[in-house]
Parts: C-alpha cells; sequence; structure tokens
C-alpha cells in the first residue's frame, strides 16, 4: 500500500518529504506534491516529515480523503502529465500541471 499526499499539501509545498524520500518517487506539481504509487516503498519517512499531515498511508485514510489515490495516480496518467512511472523525480521533470481537483481547490491564501 502506497503512501498518498492529499489536500493539506496544496499551496504549502514545502517540499520536505520530497527530500526525505529515499527513492525519489515524490514529484512537483503546480500546486501540490504528488506520490508516484508503484514506486513507492511504503518507508514511511515521508509521512514523518510533513509539516501539516497531508501524507497517509492508503489502508490508513480517514474517510473524508478516499478520493486522493486517484488524484496521485492520476497525475501521472494521460490525463494529466502523461509521466507514467519515471524512475524517479529530477530536474528534468517539471510542469505547472495539477490533477483537475487540485487546480480546482479552493486558493488557500484568499480564504
Ligand atoms: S513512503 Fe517512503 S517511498 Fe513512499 S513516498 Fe514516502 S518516503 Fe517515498
Ligand atoms: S511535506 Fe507535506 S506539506 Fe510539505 S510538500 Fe510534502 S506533503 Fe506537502
Amino acid at each position: 500500500m502506497p503512501f498518498v499526499i492529499t489536500d493539506a499539501c496544496i499551496d504549502i509545498k514545502d517540499k520536505a518529504c520530497l527530500a526525505a524520500c529515499p527513492v525519489d518517487c515524490i514529484y512537483e506539481g503546480g500546486r501540490t506534491l504528488y506520490i508516484q504509487p508503484d514506486e513507492c516503498i511504503d518507508c514511511g519517512l515521508c509521512e514523518t516529515v510533513c509539516p501539516v499531515a497531508a501524507i497517509h498511508a492508503e489502508d490508513r485514510l480517514p474517510p473524508e480523503l478516499a478520493a486522493w489515490p486517484a488524484v496521485n495516480r492520476d497525475f501521472f496518467g494521460p490525463q494529466v502529465t502523461g509521466w507514467g512511472k519515471p524512475g524517479g523525480a529530477d530536474a528534468t521533470l517539471t510542469t505547472t500541471l495539477d490533477h483537475p481537483m487540485v487546480a480546482a481547490w479552493p486558493d488557500k491564501a484568499a480564504s
């Protein structure tokens, strides 16, 4: 069961998880970060460093966050980046794109 980034990360994006991930399977989108579920090795390190508790193991997700595994997975699919399973985040993989649910999320700075 991979780990999942949820709405608490939107517009925060401090990248603490990205620095902690031993396999570089956390990728940056426009307003949030996304975990590539097929590359995640379930070590849990990212969950321990997130300052806003945005990261959860998929099998321990609260019911209200049930949509987020698909958000993370679909970010890599043809409907968003088409990156598939890139094999590790690096400087060549950059985008301002987000999953439609993230793109439509209310601006936290305005609330
Ligand atoms: S659980 Fe481990 S491998 Fe998976 S995204 Fe978090 S730090 Fe990376
Ligand atoms: S550590 Fe948490 S808030 Fe920071 S980028 Fe990762 S998921 Fe987002």
